[in-house]
């Protein structure tokens, strides 16, 4: 997905494009008939031979979508550029089609980059890994972002009119920006590769239990040690239970290894949690933040859960990982959760910060540091995904 609830945006081509419309009646089809009918005589048809003519707005009014001024009386909107099926959103370029459609409320719109696997995986890598790492980690990272990105397909795709979102939400993904040369040499080196695992949960695993695709969650700097998925997702798959890395601090920026001291207003803190979940209301203004669970690593900790306390005298609990993206989404100040917490006047610090991203899975500056050492992708993914192994499936 790459618009959210958006009430305008720019479109520009390189090539004629078609509008295929998805009336509301058709609109509880199943979606590969949807996909199908594209192939078909479509209905309506606007053929735009708009090459050269510049910009393309999008709006939304009365609950119809407008594509350069021409409203369409569909929920849905495809548009489909043709050869070489490269369009321009807000700026960026993308492969693909471009799925509009309407929010119920009919005063907005979600924009959904319809585009093969591995295409998008080329938009994901380079986004993901600088290309100039070395190919054997851009191989291993593809591997992780497929099995990722079908995961996340087949646990989700069905209930909603999209599979992934474009931020570190699920993987960051640029389009055509982030290809390279080195990139798509990754991905057609390893077209089709994912990683497998005997399932959970592990009552359930014997001898003869099916291998299948897990979360192949990866992060940026894990700061010694890799988390298991349990403590941060809640999931229990034996390649995610954590290893030592002692790989990472030779590649990650120092800043990011060890980052520097975050503060955030006490005020900011209670309101971005309020916000985010209404149940914590009932605590008042928050008085207190406390690791409740954490993972002790022989040298540093990562806070799993913290318990928040407020004026109204009781307490809750949230997962670390939430709390840290409620108070900085992005996560550029607050890193990981690798950190000491205090209070000090009217702000909260967090101190002692060590790590990047949840630390799950594949450590990408540990699989950097694995492939200069003559490291194959095969053995790093082995490595940070223990108990699993690659299979092809296409
Ligand atoms: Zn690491």
């Amino acid at each position: 997905m790459l618009l959210n609830d958006a009430t305008a945006c720019t479109l520009d081509f390189a090539s004629p494009f078609d509008v295929t419309c998805v009336t509301p009646d058709s609109n509880s089809q199943p979606q590969e008939e949807f996909f199908e009918n594209l192939d078909a005589p479509p209905r309506p048809t606007w053929d735009s031979q708009r090459r050269g003519r510049g910009p393309v707005p999008v709006t939304v009014s009365a609950g119809k979508i407008s594509i350069a001024g021409q409203p369409f009386d569909a929920n849905e909107v495809t548009v489909c550029p043709k050869e070489p099926h490269v369009f321009t959103l807000n700026g960026s370029d993308y492969r693909g089609t471009l799925r509009l459609i309407l929010d119920p409320n009919g005063e907005s719109f979600d924009a959904v980059n319809n585009i093969p696997l591995e295409s998008y995986l080329a938009g994901v890598i380079g986004a993901e890994m600088p290309d100039y790492w070395e190919s054997q980690a851009l191989k291993a990272q593809t591997i992780a972002a497929r099995t990722y990105c079908l995961y996340i397909k087949k646990r989700f795709g069905a209930d909603r009119s999209w599979d992934l979102s474009k931020t570190q939400a699920h993987q960051v993904y640029r389009g055509i920006d982030a290809e390279s040369t080195q990139i798509w040499n990754a991905v057609n080196q390893t077209e089709g590769m994912v990683l497998v695992c005997k399932q959970a949960p592990p009552e359930a695993l014997g001898a003869d239990a099916a291998d299948d695709i897990f979360p192949a969650y990866y992060s940026s700097t894990c700061g010694g040690h890799t988390e298991n998925s349990k403590n941060v997702f809640g999931d229990s798959f034996e390649p995610l239970a954590g290893v030592p890395c002692p790989y990472c601090q030779d590649v990650a920026r120092p800043k990011f290894f060890f980052w520097p001291m975050a503060e955030f207003d006490a005020a900011d803190v209670t309101e971005k949690l309020l916000q985010r979940y209404p149940r914590l209301k009932q605590l008042g203004q928050i008085t207190d933040i406390a690791p409740a669970q954490q993972s002790d690593y022989a040298g540093f900790c990562r806070v799993t859960k913290v318990k928040l306390s407020g004026t109204a005298g009781n307490s809750d609990f949230l997962r670390a990982e939430d709390f840290r993206l409620t108070l900085d989404p992005t996560g550029t100040k607050l890193k990981s959760t690798i950190c000491e917490i205090a209070k000090s006047g009217d702000k909260w610090v967090f101190s002692f910060g060590r790590g990047y991203g949840h630390g799950v899975g594949m450590c990408q500056c540990g699989a950097q540091a694995m492939a200069r050492q003559g490291k194959i992708a095969d053995q790093i993914l082995a490595y940070y995904y223990p108990n699993s192994h690659i299979t092809r499936l296409y």
